[in-house]
């Protein structure tokens, strides 16, 4: 009845036919039967990606991965045939394919949603992908009707996408078929990538040939050379900068070579003799794509401590697989990872190295860099498609044995892993949000290394209490740093008590007299400060002094924070911005205050009191462009900036040599946060941020933070580095309520635009959990502390399962068939159920 059958009669439906299970990417939970081509079935391979048509009437062009190869033909339905073969080898490996199984079963959601997500979307052809006609094309062959008019379409444009082809071809015509039939032909031709191909930059490099590598035939080139002292002595600055006699590699890696030929002509003209006479030998490399300015590093040096904890490490991991490496901050545990990293490479096994997010960007891949160079990948969200896509494919071929990554790096087709690294284990930004799977990244990566026997090196100078809890129950090995590199030590951490200060009228606007006082000897002996607060914009809340109104969010139940800057007001939560009401817009009074304040707020005051200083501001605001956050950075480090505030980003992983001092704002928000994740998420940021003080030998760093109560137990454990201490308590709490480690937790998110029917709906899936598993197992449901988002008003429900003598699987089959009752029940239309597994 349309294009797809008529396209394939030539097939003689006696034959034996293949059929291939495929992975979609779509949010349905089961894999789509689709029949494979005569011509292809010798060489569609598992994990080989394949271009289907889907939807009613063929609409959609889809890329899926084939997860089964077999010969037996759906019972109820018409398999419709795969359009076209994109891989020869597959691009997904086996171990992928089970993980995507895996995640799909443990985070509740569908393996095309994972697939999709595991996938930079440079590999997949979607709508979007586009067609173009084949200028070498001479209609050697027949055209049908169709084929004639879309041909003809197509030759008046420069390349047209599936979707745009499919909007002129009309209702009913398949596209997909219809293309493949082109392509057959060579009429057309599709983009596999569709963004810009990525083309490195090559840099010309200059060694010395290999012959010269011994000391021998060395000594005797210089004395040949004697008697033409221009070339000796273009021979000598090669040697300054490559010592070759000590290290015939750093030979290989030659030097870049304007540094050779760059002041005089003289040089240069010898230079080309001697590359003529086969002294020297010129090659290109690809340039690296984090800029690195410095010498090469070669070796690193570790120091006692560290050297022992490599070692405690190493026979750690002969007993065990998974090692949580506890060192304070600045202890140098990127050189102790650096130091395992060469030791596994050398052992011939792959590494990947997660970090979170941000501090990816910048001082961490250039010390990488430094010791890997171009052998080491680099997968990150602000790398285009095709960059990812390059590295996807550099695993597979085997020219990265080495990824340094964020969360969706666990994706890449490692096969061989030896070892894995989770820097900064405890950070949340490893969990997923949006889109589903929501998953966590370190227990993905805990789980393929599992699966392929590597070891895994949990790193955190404030272990989450999950990891320390099974560390201290011998499932995990625990290794130790307690020493800051160069004798540093540890800063000097002194609470600010605001209202004592508030009463003594010493308070300038945010800031303690202390603080100042502080952040003027600073600025005198020409040192740095950062400055934390965790919210930005200029101030969270707008007033009316006369009526108390309030600006609030239309499609949210939170108030509008005031940005300055943009002179606007935004919603944190859905992107919504409105212009600053000069008038009252209930009363048409004048006074209208902001109240609060934000990263921006602080960053004008501090210009206020200290106007000859220069303040940078770090936050979401701030690093929007693909670059700046490294910028910021940079000019940081220069020297040329005396202060930096910035919201949470500032707390991650930053080394600065000339940074003595750190002032906190408004601990006690993050405190009193209603979690029972707050005094760990806030033992764990202010410890970090403190960290970023004093790293270096000399004078002991000063960490002021400003609170209202000074006597809290958490901030007494924060100024002793008391983690032990913290641990202790907190999960002393965790097992009286039954939180995690001693729980998992599912949470449940109901949403609808109507308040009675999302209450509803909540209130059914809740009491028909309660009655199957139990009123301790199930919390709410309850309103979150932002009730309405986007105009959904949401209602959560908490499931704490035990980790014991429990069928967790059976318990989520239970749990998803409850809510595929709801969301299928007429009476309750439009209702939407996140599922958050291992919930933070
Ligand atoms: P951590 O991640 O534990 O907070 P880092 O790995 O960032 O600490 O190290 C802190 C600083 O000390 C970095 O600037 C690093 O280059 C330096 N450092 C640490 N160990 C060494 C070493 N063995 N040799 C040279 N520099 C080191
Ligand atoms: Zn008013
Ligand atoms: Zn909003």
């Amino acid at each position: 009845e349309n294009q797809a059958n008529t396209l394939f009669t030539s097939f003689d439906a006696d034959e034996v036919t293949f059929f291939a299970d495929l992975i979609l990417p779509i949010p349905v939970p089961k894999l789509f039967t689709y029949r494979i081509p005569r011509g292809m079935a010798d060489l569609v391979k598992i994990g080989a990606r394949v271009i289907v048509p889907f939807g009613k009437k063929n609409s959609r062009v889809l890329t899926a991965i084939v997860a089964r190869l077999h010969n037996s033909p759906p019972a109820n339905y018409q398999a419709r045939y795969v359009t076209e073969l994109l891989d020869e080898y597959p691009l997904v490996n086996s171990y992928q394919l089970e993980l995507f199984r895996w995640m799909a079963e443990y985070y509740m959601c569908c393996v095309g949603e994972v697939m999709n997500v595991a996938l930079p979307s440079g590999l997949k052809i979607s709508s979007q992908s586009k067609v173009q006609f084949n200028p070498d094309f001479d209609y050697p062959e027949l055209l049908t009707e169709h084929e004639e008019i879309l041909l003809t379409e197509l030759k008046k444009q420069p390349a047209l996408t599936y979707d745009e082809l499919s909007r002129l071809a009309g209702e009913g015509v398949n596209i997909a078929a219809l293309i493949k039939s082109l392509v057959g032909k060579k009429a057309v031709i599709v983009f596999e990538e569709i963004r810009e191909k990525y083309v490195p930059k090559m840099i010309r490099k200059i060694r010395l040939h290999p012959n010269y590598e011994e000391r021998e035939q060395l000594l005797v080139l210089l004395q040949r050379l004697e008697k033409l002292p221009k070339q000796q002595e273009v021979v000598m600055r090669y040697l300054r900068h490559v010592p070759v006699q000590h290290n015939p590699a750093l030979n290989q890696k030659g030097l870049d070579k304007t540094i050779l030929n760059q002041d005089d002509e003289l040089s240069q003209s010898s230079l080309q003799t001697l590359v003529k006479n086969a002294v020297f030998e010129t090659f290109e490399v690809i340039q690296p794509r984090f800029a690195d300015t410095s010498a090469p590093q070669g070796e690193i040096r570790l120091t006692e401590h560290q050297q022992r904890a490599a070692e405690q490490i190493m026979a750690r991991f002969d007993q065990q697989n998974i090692v949580l490496f506890h060192g304070i901050t600045g202890s140098g545990k990127t050189e102790v990872y650096i130091h395992l990293i060469q030791q596994a490479l050398a052992g011939g096994s792959q590494v990947l190295y997660l970090l979170p997010e941000i501090a990816l960007t910048t001082q961490i891949v250039v010390r990488l860099q430094r010791v890997f160079g171009d052998k080491m990948g680099i997968y990150h969200s602000k790398f285009s498609d095709n960059e990812r896509v390059e590295v996807w494919k550099g695993v597979v071929s085997g020219q990265y044995q080495f990824v340094v990554g964020v969360r969706s790096a666990v994706f890449l087709p490692f096969d061989n892993l030896g070892l894995v690294i989770v820097d900064e284990e405890h950070e949340t930004s490893y969990k997923q949000h949006d889109p589903a799977p929501r998953y966590h990244a370190r227990d993905v990566a805990l789980m393929m290394a599992h699966w392929q026997q590597a070891k895994v090196l949990l790193g955190s100078a404030t272990p989450s209490l999950e990891t320390y809890y099974q560390a201290k129950q011998g499932r995990y090995g625990l290794v130790e740093l307690h020493h800051r590199f160069g004798d540093a030590t540890l800063p000097n951490i002194l609470l600010i008590d605001t209202k004592q200060e508030k009463r003594q009228k010493t308070m300038k606007n945010e800031f303690s007299s202390a603080l100042l006082d502080a952040l003027e000897m600073n600025l005198e002996r020409k040192e740095q400060s950062i400055l934390f607060q965790n919210r930005r914009g200029y101030s969270p809340y707008m007033q009316c002094e006369d009526c108390d109104w309030t600006a609030e969010c239309p499609n949210c139940a939170v108030s509008l924070t005031y940005h300055q800057r943009d002179a606007e007001l935004r919603c944190h939560y859905c992107g919504h911005k409105e212009a600053v009401p000069r008038l009252c817009p209930t009363c048409g009074s004048t006074k209208v205050k902001t109240i609060g304040f934000g990263t921006e707020k602080l960053e004008d005051q501090l210009q206020v009191y200290f106007p000859s200083s220069r303040v940078l501001r770090m936050d979401l605001d701030t690093t929007r462009a693909k670059d700046a956050y490294g910028q910021i950075i940079r000019e940081f480090e220069s020297g040329s900036v005396d202060m930096l505030v910035g919201t949470q980003m500032i707390t991650k992983g930053l080394d600065f040599d000339n940074v003595s001092l750190v002032g906190i704002f408004d601990a006690d928000r993050l405190i009193h946060f209603p979690d029972f994740r707050a005094t760990e998420r806030s033992f764990q940021m202010l410890t970090q941020v403190s960290g970023r003080a004093g790293r270096r030998a000399g004078r002991q760093g000063t960490v002021l933070i400003q609170t209202a109560n000074p006597h809290q137990s958490i901030l007494q454990k924060i100024i002793q580095n008391d983690y032990k201490g913290l641990y202790e308590e907190e999960i002393q709490e965790r097992q009286d309520f039954n939180y995690p480690p001693f729980s998992r937790l599912i949470k449940l998110t109901v949403r609808h635009p109507d308040k009675a029917i999302s209450q509803q709906a909540a209130e059914r899936l809740c009491a028909e959990l309660t009655d199957a598993l139990g009123s301790t197992r199930v919390l709410g449901p309850e309103q979150p502390l932002v009730e309405r988002i986007r105009n959904q008003f949401l209602f959560d429900i908490l499931i704490k399962i035990e980790r014991e003598k429990v069928n967790i699987k059976a318990v989520k089959a239970y749990i998803q068939d409850r809510i595929n009752d709801i969301l299928t029940d007429k009476g309750l239309r439009q209702v939407s159920i996140v599922i958050d597994v291992d919930c933070l």
